[in-house]
C-alpha cells in the first residue's frame, strides 16, 4: 500500500452531494499520471472517465487553449465562427458525417440527437415517434437521456420519465426486429457501439451492421452514441467503423476537449437536414475556446496515429492481464476493445477502487463487479505494464480482505 488516508470524508458542505468523492485531491497532471497536494504519484487509468484521452496538461492541447484565451473565448452563436465551422468540417470528414451540432456535453450531445428524431419523425407524420433504446445502456442524465438510459437505479425518483421510448436487450438483434412488428411509430434506433457504464459490454461481430439493417428495411434512424467509445478509444475513430455500420447520426463528447467540455451529434443524409434555425441552439455549443481544445486533440490524434497505437496497446495489455489474471480465481472475464478494457470479478467490488487509490491506480467498477481500464492514449508500454502491476496488487489485497471478513 504507497498511501494511507486519515480523512474518511472530504465533502464540501457547499456541494450538493451527487457523487461520493474518494478522499484525495489532485493539484496537478502530467501526461497519464496526476499529483495530490501531499506530492503522491498516481497512475491514471481512467483519464477523467474516457475524457483525457491524450492524458494531462498535453502541451499542445495547452498551447491551443492558451492562444485562443487570449484572442476570444466566446462570441456565441449569433455569429459566424470560423474555428467552429473548421472543426465542424475536420469532424464531419473523420466520422463519414455531414453537418454537426455542437454541444457542451454527452447529455446534451445525445438530447440533441433525440430531438432531431423526433422532429425527423413528426416531418414524416408520425404523431407519437419512438426511439429504440437498449437494456443497461447509459446516455446521460438530463431528463430525455436519463429515460433513454437503461438503469432503474438511476432513473429512482425522476418519474414520470420522457415517454418515447422502447427497450431491448444489448446485442439482440431479433428482439429489436421483434419491436417493428408491435410499433408503427418507431423512428429510430439508439445504441452504443460498446457499452461502457453497463460494463464494457462488446457486442458480437456483426451486431451494428445488423441494425443498420433493420434501420434500412423500416426507414428508421441509426444513433451510435460514442461519446464514451469514440475518438480512436477502441482502435478505430469510432467504435461503429469496427462493424463497417455506418451510423445516419453520431454523437460525441468526453475526450474531443481532453478536459474541455464540448459535444458534438453529427449527421448525414436526410438526418443532417432536420434541424433548422430556431429548431434547437446552445448559447456556449462550439465556442471558440471549446473549437481550439477539439482542434488540437484531432491534429494530436490523427498526426500521431493514436487509434492504430490504442488498437495496439488494447491487444498488449489484455495478453497482460490475461497472463496475470487470467487463473485468478475471483476473474470470470478479461476483455475489451482497443483501450476500453475489462477485468470482471464473480462478485460486487465496490471498494476495489480505494484499494486502487492507495496503490496509487486510478480505476472504476461499473455494474458492480466490472473494473474498467481507460487510460490515455498517450501512455507508454511501460505504464501499461504498470498499470497492470498496480491492478493485481490491488486485487491481491481485496482478495485478502475480503477472505478475511
Ligand atoms: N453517453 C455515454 C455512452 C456516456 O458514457 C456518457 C457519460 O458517461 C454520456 C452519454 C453522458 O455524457 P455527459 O456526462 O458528458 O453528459
Amino acid at each position: 500500500m504507497r498511501f494511507a488516508w486519515n480523512v474518511a470524508d472530504n465533502m464540501s458542505d457547499y456541494l450538493m452531494p451527487t457523487y461520493a468523492r474518494l478522499p484525495v485531491t489532485f493539484v496537478r497532471g502530467q501526461g497519464a499520471w496526476l499529483e495530490d497536494e501531499q506530492g503522491g504519484r498516481y497512475l491514471d487509468a481512467l483519464s477523467g472517465i474516457a475524457v483525457c484521452g491524450l492524458g494531462h496538461a498535453h502541451p499542445r492541447v495547452a498551447a491551443a487553449v492558451g492562444a485562443q484565451a487570449e484572442t476570444l473565448v466566446h462570441t456565441s452563436n449569433l455569429y459566424r465562427i470560423p474555428i467552429q465551422e473548421t472543426l465542424g468540417q475536420r469532424l464531419c470528414e473523420l466520422s463519414g458525417m455531414q453537418r454537426v451540432f455542437f454541444a457542451n456535453s454527452g447529455a446534451e450531445a445525445n438530447e440533441a440527437a433525440l430531438k432531431l428524431a423526433r422532429l425527423h419523425g413528426h416531418r414524416r407524420g408520425i404523431a407519437t415517434p419512438r426511439v429504440v433504446v437498449m437494456e443497461q445502456a447509459f446516455h446521460g442524465r438530463t431528463l430525455m437521456t436519463l429515460s433513454a438510459t437503461g438503469n432503474a437505479k438511476a432513473q429512482a425518483g425522476f418519474e414520470p420519465l420522457v415517454e418515447g421510448f422502447v427497450r431491448a436487450p444489448y446485442n439482440d438483434l431479433d428482439a429489436v426486429a421483434a419491436l417493428a412488428g408491435t410499433h408503427d411509430d418507431i423512428v429510430a434506433v439508439m445504441v452504443e457501439p460498446v457499452q461502457g457504464e453497463g460494463g464494457i459490454r462488446i457486442p458480437d461481430p456483426g451486431y451494428l451492421a445488423g441494425l443498420r439493417e433493420l434501420c434500412d428495411k423500416h426507414g428508421w434512424l441509426l444513433i451510435c452514441d460514442e461519446i464514451q467509445s469514440g475518438m480512436a478509444r477502441t482502435g478505430r475513430w469510432l467504435a461503429s467503423d469496427h462493424d463497417a455500420a455506418r451510423p445516419d447520426v453520431v454523437t460525441l463528447a468526453k475526450a474531443l476537449g481532453n478536459g474541455v467540455p464540448i459535444g458534438a451529434c453529427m449527421a448525414r443524409g436526410e438526418a443532417a437536414e432536420v434541424l433548422g434555425p430556431g429548431s434547437h441552439g446552445s448559447t456556449f455549443g462550439g465556442n471558440p475556446l471549446a473549437c481550439a481544445a477539439a482542434g488540437a486533440v484531432l491534429d494530436i490524434i490523427v498526426g500521431d496515429q493514436l487509434a492504430t497505437r490504442a488498437a495496439t496497446l488494447g491487444e498488449y495489455m489484455q495478453q497482460q492481464l490475461r497472463a496475470a489474471l487470467g487463473e485468478h480465481p475471483r476473474v470470470t472475464n478479461i476483455r475489451g476493445r482497443g483501450l476500453m478494457l475489462a477485468v470482471e470479478l464473480d462478485r460486487p467490488c465496490p471498494d476495489l477502487v480505494k484499494l486502487a487509490l492507495a496503490e496509487g491506480l486510478l480505476i472504476n467498477v461499473t455494474a458492480e463487479r466490472v473494473i474498467r481500464l481507460l487510460p490515455p492514449l498517450i501512455i507508454t508500454d511501460h505504464e501499461a505494464d504498470q498499470i497492470v502491476a498496480r491492478l493485481v496488487a490491488t486485487i491481491g489485497a481485496w482478495q485478502s480482505r475480503n477472505a478475511e471478513e
